[in-house]
């Protein structure tokens, strides 16, 4: 092995068949007084500690021939005793979580992410790293290739050999697939982009690989630049049901489920589709947003505990703005399509009371407790720092247009913030983003911030998207599949609804949330329980809708439930549908203005 990397890290699939990992790391220069290491508690995109610790199984540490003693610190540290050779500790890692931000492996295929299998060497996290990636012993693996955007270095690429990382935090931001995958190639901006799919699937790779490459290129276009890299990879892990995503500098991790994919030839877009191309969409903005334009408190990560930033509004509120915004703008989607999507990302947020009583700065700030631990009061008591930060992102780049006759929009800020933060690499101070609109705009924005982000304030939609040709408007939920987005002309004002989300639970209608204020939370019903007959009737989530229509407003119900395994009764009185879900059209004779507006914000 090379003398000229400071750390070597080797990793196998020891066992496919048990979901062991093997890892073995030398150090050539350890601590004298005895080297300390540690694995992540929590992973970056994904804020809430995991403690990757957990599934270290056993751990050993030897230098030359020479058995060292480990003592374990903390949860997540172990001391190696004092030697002044180079050591090394080998490990065995339980990979068992199919997720997008941890480490699995079967004998069908392995993922990793870094910080799930790679321990930090305290005091040399800025050093070199040389990575081996083994394949697994057997005949049934020969197929197996790598996936990756990590740097080769005698690896040839998509094959097993070595790799290597410039420090820790490079070292653990390249997830690695392992296996026989499905892998189509793509180039922008003269860099190759991987598509790996990983699992049962018959997508048309030539479609993705074009509507990819256009939603790429519009980002691209927008900072001005991809920031430069070797390689970019979508690592796609499909299954029957799953939908998830985390960002990383060259690449990103994505689970999605078989529908979500487009067969060959089929013509249309379904949702799912839409849905999926979202997420990439989402993903790869990350690349410059959050990836390199940083929030202060992320340069460097500490990975050992929490870290605050009142800005998630903007790294992942911003992000998801321009998420859907990519797709109609690469043309990949209609303007009607893409106001379903904003109609859809506003009716999240307001069908929760939540919204009034925590703000996006306050949901950012509160992530690790709250966000990533939602239960089924969420909506009465949380605000989404995605949805609403993507809503202010809407309201802010419309404001900027407004004030500066469309000379300058978010775009503006986004490049100012790839130029001046990004590609330099300094963080973001807190608030900084604001003072940077405010300048933008040449207008005072702090009252508008004061209002939407550091309080709870409803943002002026139907003024605001009024002034490019959109009418807003609030209507009430039509059914329980109703997710919004789809302009009703004519509304039912006789349109009733009992307050409570709805699962399907083999013995009845599950309430998972019941709203604030609403009849189900008069009557006495809780979350979780399960609602078995309304009037007499058998119930289900298939058949409440049908079965609640003959019902007008102040009219009451018999309702039993079980809570846990009572048997229980109550009485609601039905309530009008409040307007919660959210909707648009583009208005039919929009004056000049409007339309250059709107040609100015959809179409660069
Ligand atoms: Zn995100």
């Amino acid at each position: 092995m090379s003398k000229e990397f400071d750390l070597q890290y080797s990793i196998i699939p020891s066992n496919p068949e048990a979901h062991i990992f093997t890892v073995s790391l030398t150090i050539n220069n350890p601590d004298p007084s005895g080297q300390k290491l540690r694995m992540p508690a929590w992973i970056p995109g994904s804020y809430m500690i995991r403690d990757f610790a957990r599934t270290i199984i056993t751990l050993s540490a030897c230098s030359g021939e020479r058995t060292l003693n480990t003592t374990k610190l903390d949860k997540s540290t172990w001391q190696v005793e004092a030697c002044d050779t180079s050591l090394t500790i080998q490990y065995e890692v339980y990979a068992w979580d199919l997720s997008v931000r941890s480490a699995h492996l079967d004998t069908t295929h392995g993922f990793f992410n870094g910080t799930s299998v790679f321990m930090e060497v305290i005091g040399q996290a800025d050093k070199s790293c040389l990575v081996e990636i083994l394949p697994p012993e057997g005949e049934n693996y020969k197929k197996w290739k790598v996936a990756t955007s990590m740097s080769q270095l005698d690896a040839e690429l998509h094959n097993f050999g070595t790799y290597y990382a410039n420090d820790y935090d490079e070292l653990v931001d390249h997830p690695v697939e392992l296996g026989n995958f499905t892998l189509a190639t793509f180039y922008v901006a003269d860099t190759p982009h991987d598509i790996v799919l990983t699992g049962k699937h018959n997508a048309d790779m030539k479609r993705l690989c074009d509507d990819l490459e256009k939603i790429c290129r519009t980002h691209i276009n927008m900072f001005g630049e991809l920031p430069k890299m070797e390689r970019y990879v979508f690592l796609v892990m499909v299954v029957g049901d799953g939908y998830g995503g985390l960002e990383h500098r060259s690449s990103t991790a994505l689970l999605c489920s078989r529908n979500d994919l487009p067969l060959t030839n089929q013509q249309e877009i379904s949702e799912e589709y839409r849905t999926f191309l979202g997420l990439c969409s989402h993903e790869y903005f990350h690349t410059w947003n959050v990836k390199r334009i940083k929030p202060e408190a992320y340069l460097p990560y500490d990975l050992s505990q929490e870290t605050y930033t009142r800005q998630l509004w903007a790294f992942e509120g911003i992000t998801s703005y321009y998420d859907d915004l990519g797709l109609v703008r690469s043309g990949v989607i209609s303007r009607e399509s893409y106001l379903e999507l904003l109609g859809q990302t506003m009716t999240r947020v307001y069908r929760g009371e939540g919204r009034l009583k925590q703000s996006a700065a306050e949901s950012s700030f509160d992530t690790w407790t709250k966000f990533y631990k939602q239960d089924e009061s969420a909506p009465n008591n949380i605000v989404s720092y995605y949805t609403k930060g993507a809503l202010i992102a809407l309201a802010l780049d419309l404001a900027i247009r407004q004030a500066t006759s469309h000379q300058s929009s978010l775009d503006t800020v986004m490049q100012r913030l790839w130029q001046e933060h990004g590609k330099p690499m300094i963080g973001v101070p807190e608030a900084h983003i604001e003072q940077m609109s405010s300048e933008i705009a040449g207008i005072d924005l702090s009252n508008f911030f004061q209002r939407y982000l550091y309080n709870t304030d409803d943002i002026p939609f139907d003024e605001l998207m009024g002034q490019v040709g959109i009418q807003w408007q609030l209507q009430p939920t039509t059914n329980l599949d109703d997710k919004g987005g789809k302009f009703i002309d004519d509304i039912d004002k006789t349109l009733t609804w009992i307050g409570a989300r709805i699962a399907n639970e083999s013995t009845g209608a599950k309430l998972v949330h019941v709203l604030d204020n609403g009849p189900a939370q008069k009557a006495g019903l809780a979350a979780g329980d399960i609602i078995i007959a309304i009037n007499n009737i058998r119930t289900s989530k298939q058949n409440i809708d049908k079965l609640l229509a003959p019902y007008s407003i102040n009219d009451r119900l018999l309702i039993h439930a079980f809570r846990r395994d009572e048997l229980m009764q109550f009485e609601l009185t039905l309530e009008k549908a409040p307007l919660s879900t959210c909707a648009m059209k583009l208005q039919e004779s929009p004056d000049e203005s409007q339309l250059h507006a709107l040609n100015n914000w959809l179409k660069r």
